[in-house]
């Protein structure tokens, strides 16, 4: 169960995805003259909340079960990331 939601604001490019499509749990915020993703605070459904961590273009969502494990992106996703990157 997801107990928490952390976004690494470095790594966040502002596509607006995730307050777009889940705006119960993620919100825009100004960091300079760009614009990156914020956590609410607030949970919204599981289903939604791991749609919008994995559909994240830069895996910046990481979603955390209440052991503090994060269950969301997994290590094999950040190897695909890291993959897409380096071509
Ligand atoms: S989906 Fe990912 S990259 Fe896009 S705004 Fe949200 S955290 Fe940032």
């Amino acid at each position: 169960m997801i107990a928490k939601i952390d976004v690494d604001i470095p790594t966040c490019i502002g596509c607006g995805t995730c307050w777009v499509v889940c705006p119960d749990a993620f919100r825009e915020m100004e960091v300079g003259e760009e614009y990156k993703a914020a956590a609410t605070g607030r949970l919204a459904p599981e289903k939604a909340l791991r749609e919008v961590a994995e559909g994240c273009p830069s895996l910046s969502i990481s979603l955390i079960d209440d052991s503090g494990a994060v269950i969301c992106p997994t290590e094999a996703q950040r190897e695909e990331l890291r993959k897409r990157l380096q071509w």
